[in-house]
């Protein structure tokens, strides 16, 4: 007699450092897990790849596979590039055909997203934005991203949202040219870690009474308040390393209070510390995301 392998989940969450490699019953309920740090592509895939066929040899066949990838990223269904990483100064990954290694590789449905936006996904389904169908999702750390659910649904135009490349008020006081290769004095070129460190000479070492952080909070808070005018979230998650300074939360939302100057429901005013916050999932968001990517593949999504 036969008995038939169980099927399983797979999750990637693919970052510029290290891609976190998850199997998993079901979103919730996660078998197994392991770190492979980044190299070229062909060395870190290699390894991804057997650690999923030994899993699949220990727990069931492998019926989905989600990947919340670093970017920039082709998430273009109908584009030759679909799946591809874009031009990224990470030596290798240029143009590198992400999905279609795994494609090649598994004969499993993939579901694929930028890392921002696997993040989200992990809140939307168990973490700070569950239950909720308007949810923004920032990540401040070497770059700053963000991915955005409107009704349901991840915000996605011809290329996934780059707010972290828009334009803010200065600071009067703030002499720093900014950092951004493309645009100097961006939200990220301005507020991203390496900015950060830049201006001051360090980032996580400064004292929590530094004037780096009243300065970080009026850049982050802008944000915040653009993101409410275009969008009007239900809840803005701001997670990434910089984010890891905890009190920021309350500076960042004294500075909205006073940016936005009223323009805005009184209700939201008086909810702020439940609008703006930082991921209740911590660093598990971007896993437990690319689960739910896989979980959607497998039904057909
Ligand atoms: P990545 O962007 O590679 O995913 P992180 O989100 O950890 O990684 O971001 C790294 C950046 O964030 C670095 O520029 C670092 O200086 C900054 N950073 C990391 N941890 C902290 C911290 N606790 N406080 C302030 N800045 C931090
Ligand atoms: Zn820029």
């Amino acid at each position: 007699m036969t008995t038939q392998k169980p099927t399983i989940l797979a999750g990637i969450e693919a970052g510029g450092t290290k891609f976190n490699c998850v199997v998993a019953n079901a979103v919730g309920d996660i078998l197994h897990q392991q770190i492979f740090p980044t190299r070229l592509p062909e060395q870190t895939l290699t390894d991804v790849a057997a650690y999923f066929t030994s899993q699949s040899q220990r727990f069931g066949t492998i019926g989905a596979l989600g990947i919340a990838s670093f970017g920039p990223v082709d998430l273009d269904t109908r584009s030759p590039q679909f799946g591809h990483i874009l031009s990224t100064p990470k030596v290798g990954w240029s143009h590198y055909d992400l999905r279609g290694f795994f494609a090649k590789t598994f004969a499993a449905p993939i579901g694929f997203e930028t890392d921002v936006n696997g993040a989200l996904l992990g809140e939307y389904t168990q973490g700070a934005a569950a239950g909720l169908r308007h949810a923004a999702y920032v990540t401040i750390g070497t770059g700053i991203g963000a991915g955005f659910l409107v009704n349901g649904q991840l915000l996605q135009g011809l290329s996934h949202p780059e707010i972290g490349h828009s334009f803010l008020a200065r600071h009067p006081q703030d002499s720093f040219i900014g950092n951004c290769p493309f645009h100097q004095d961006c939200v990220e070129g301005l507020a991203a870690g390496p900015a950060i460190t830049a201006r001051w000479g360090a980032s996580n070492s400064l004292p929590p009474d530094h004037a780096a952080w009243s300065l970080q909070a009026f850049y982050v808070a802008q944000l915040c308040v653009n993101i409410t005018h275009f969008i009007g979230p239900e809840v803005i998650i701001l997670g990434g390393g910089v984010m890891q300074q905890a009190h920021l939360f309350p500076l960042i939302r004294a500075e909205f209070k006073r940016l936005i100057n009223g323009y805005c429901s009184e209700a939201l005013l008086q909810r702020l510390d439940t609008y703006i916050v930082p991921p209740l999932l911590g660093n598990n968001a971007g896993q437990i995301g690319a689960l739910y990517l896989a979980a959607r593949a497998l039904q057909g999504d």
